[in-house]
């Protein structure tokens, strides 16, 4: 069972609960974009008077924001729809909206398979919720709001944030890269660089507002600026947020390994703020699939971007996304991307079953891998990388890493967290003397394979 967004609001106690008062509450599947459009719609939400609520029960509103990039997200979504309905008939004034690329892909589909459903949402139209509640209010019939393409820009609208010491702000929307398995493109439309003054402004304003960390989101960040002339490039535009005094910490996502040069490196190198993270999705180490997926690179060119990245910052991580089971992938090509793996050593990957994505080129491409292939070769490759991930944290061991604290671990409320520049979650026994959103200097006692324990020394 998915679990309701948190918001960084004062939640108000059962007790202290005004039955005049609206109450929403929201669900996100997806990526980090995703994530950032539900505090947009949140925003509206609570600037026409809404109140957050973590409870189900007492939403009037709910919405469920969806993602549509694997088959798998798709049916877990429709399952929580389908447990909507049962609240639709215990309170019939209950507005349940769905937004997101599921919203943008199925359009109407989703008021034929779920007529309980009153609002559908497109990734285009994610500014327009008020006007979109206004209509069913004074029609109380369902309202499709889906544009099959984009506005150059959409409108700013009032956002509420999930964290308090990490925000995303959006640097360009959509993606023109059209890789063979992937449904963004269609469900995001092409791509628009926000302009850069806005960015910094708002950067510059979330720094006043307490938060210490931002990420800079994209579906694909290193073609920032290639859809206009105003703007310069994403290595100019990093430059400028590394100059923004009020933040501490700058990352960004995702990175096209074809995209990122040399400037791009320089520029993290010579930053003050620029996390020495990059995540760089491979996709696959067999040149024959990255040419069916069209990735736009071979191995060769993806180990040059390695060997200089590391040239540069030696001590920076590197992580990755693989795809497998992509059609035509055999055995022998599954081993290339093994081979790849042990070679480059990535600090973490991000693995993923091929999902068959209709409307797609590789949808449509023989030799689709049968579901059980797909799932043995998955676990030789997490098996290889938790190996990897392991070998690597254990060389922090008996050494000093510096987090900002982010707050309390989510499994244990004694137990604080953080993150260094290079994205390696870290964890330790609150002392008390530690503070949210300040740095702290931890000595690293145990290496896991995708954490660092360890005791606070300063
Ligand atoms: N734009 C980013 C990029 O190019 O790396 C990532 C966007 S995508 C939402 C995140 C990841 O989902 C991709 O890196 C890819 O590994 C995975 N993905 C996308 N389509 C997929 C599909 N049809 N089946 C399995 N994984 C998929
Ligand atoms: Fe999808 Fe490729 Fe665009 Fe990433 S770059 S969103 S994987 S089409």
């Amino acid at each position: 069972m998915s679990k309701p967004d948190q918001y960084n609001v004062e939640v108000t106690s059962n007790d202290m609960k005004d039955s005049n008062v609206k109450y929403f509450t929201t669900y996100t599947y997806g990526c980090q974009m995703n994530h950032h459009d539900s505090e947009r719609l949140a925003g509206q939400l609570k600037s026409i008077g809404y109140e957050y609520t973590e409870s189900l029960e007492e939403a009037s509103f709910i919405l469920i924001n969806t993602c549509c990039v694997r088959e798998s997200a798709e049916k877990k979504i429709y399952g929580k729809i389908g447990e909507l309905k049962n609240l639709k008939v215990s309170n019939p004034n209950l507005i349940i909206a769905i937004a997101g690329c599921m919203a943008q892909k199925d359009k109407e589909k989703i008021f034929k398979k779920a007529p309980h459903i009153d609002l559908i949402i497109g990734t285009h139209n994610v500014h327009q919720l008020v006007e979109v509640i206004k209509e069913f209010e004074e029609s109380k019939d369902h309202v499709l709001a889906v544009w099959d393409q984009a506005e150059r820009l959409a409108p700013d609208v009032p956002t509420i944030r999930r964290g308090k010491i990490s925000a995303w702000v959006p640097i360009m929307y959509g993606c023109n890269n059209f890789c063979t398995y992937c449904i963004v493109p269609y469900v995001r439309g092409r791509e628009r660089s926000r302009p850069l003054p806005d960015i910094i402004e708002e950067i510059h304003q979330l720094g006043l507002d307490g938060f210490k960390e931002i990420t800079l989101l994209g579906q694909n960040v290193n073609s920032y600026g290639n859809d206009t002339n105003e703007y310069g490039d994403f290595a100019d535009l990093l430059k400028a947020v590394d100059q923004v005094e009020t933040i501490e910490r700058v990352r960004y996502m995702t990175s096209h390994p074809r995209d990122i040069n040399d400037k791009v490196i320089d520029t993290i190198l010579n930053s003050k703020k620029i996390c020495d993270h990059f995540h760089l999705p491979v996709q696959s180490g067999s040149d024959t699939i990255l040419k069916m997926m069209n990735r736009g690179y071979t191995t060769d060119y993806y180990r040059e971007l390695v060997r200089k990245i590391r040239k540069a910052i030696p001590h920076a991580s590197l992580t990755t996304d693989i795809i497998v089971g992509f059609p035509g992938e055999t055995d022998e090509l599954f081993q290339e991307t093994l081979e790849f793996l042990k070679e480059i050593r990535f600090d973490a990957s991000y693995t993923f079953l091929y999902s068959k994505r209709s409307g797609t080129p590789a949808a449509a491409m023989a030799d689709q891998v049968p579901l059980a292939v797909k799932k043995e070769r998955l676990q030789k490759l997490m098996d290889v990388q938790n190996d990897i991930s392991l070998e690597i944290n254990q060389q922090f061991t008996d050494t000093a890493v510096t987090v900002i604290v982010e707050g309390p671990s989510q499994r244990d409320e004694n137990r604080l967290m953080g993150r260094t520049t290079t994205n390696k979650i870290v964890l330790w026994d609150k002392q008390g003397t530690e503070e949210v959103g300040q740095l702290a200097n931890i000595k690293i006692t145990t290496a896991q394979t995708w954490i660092l324990k360890g005791d606070l020394i300063d």
